[in-house]
């Protein structure tokens, strides 16, 4: 199955354009929701993270998240700490749901695929793309946060000369009516081709053997 990374930076249009390949069929992991699970009361995860970070984290068995990001956000050497200890995590779940998959390809979402080294746990990436005046503009409006806030989190990604960089391919969402959905049917058809010309050419190459 061919693995598709798809990654862009806050408020650039990633879970849009994610339902939009899933209106196609195409089955979605989501990193961002595997992290979210991992910390669920009981998980290993919240056990080590509390072990790490101390019981002032915790709201009783569940993981206070508003403190642990306030921290992580504010001691660099304190979210090292906490990707030391999700990132593997995310990692394996993220392969286990691969294995799970069925069909010519799937897409992984991964906002920090650029951060968190995972780029090699894809085969292609494809990068929402907007200015980044749009991203601040999307995030205020759908969570309400004040400029600076959303800004200090961009600071903490990779820049977008980095993301357009690495990627395979690129969706344009500079304008309100990006036409979102013929670009995705556009790279839907395109991944569906390349996933069946890997197929044949694993088939080539095992018959040579
Ligand atoms: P991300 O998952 O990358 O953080 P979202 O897909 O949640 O971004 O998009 C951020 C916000 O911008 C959402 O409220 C979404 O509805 C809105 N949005 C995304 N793309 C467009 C677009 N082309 N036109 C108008 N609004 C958009």
């Amino acid at each position: 199955m061919l693995k598709v990374g798809l990654t862009g930076g806050i408020g650039s249009g990633k879970s849009t354009v994610a339902g939009l390949f899933a209106q196609h069929g195409c089955p979605i992991i989501d990193a961002d929701v595997i992290a979210h699970t991992l910390v669920e009361p009981g998980q290993p995860a919240l056990a080590a993270i509390r072990q790490a970070f101390g019981e002032e984290i915790m709201d009783g068995a569940a993981l206070n998240r508003k403190k642990l990001g306030d921290i992580v956000f504010t001691y660099p050497l304190q979210k090292q700490r906490l990707e030391a200890i999700l990132h593997p995590l995310i990692r394996t779940a993220i392969q286990a749901q691969v294995q799970q998959c069925h069909g010519a390809y799937c897409i992984i979402v991964v906002p920090l695929l650029i951060e968190a080294g995972m780029t090699d746990l894809v085969d292609r990436i494809v990068l929402v793309d907007c200015p980044e005046t749009m991203q601040i503009q999307r995030v205020q409006q759908r969570d309400n946060l004040p400029p600076a806030k959303i800004q200090a989190i961009m600071a903490n990604q990779a820049s977008r000369a980095e993301r357009v960089r690495i990627a395979d391919d690129i969706i344009d969402n500079a304008f309100p009516d990006a036409a979102l959905a013929e670009q995705v049917k556009k790279l839907h058809n395109h991944y569906l081709s390349l996933s069946t010309s890997r197929d044949n050419f694993t088939c080539e190459q095992q018959n040579h053997l």
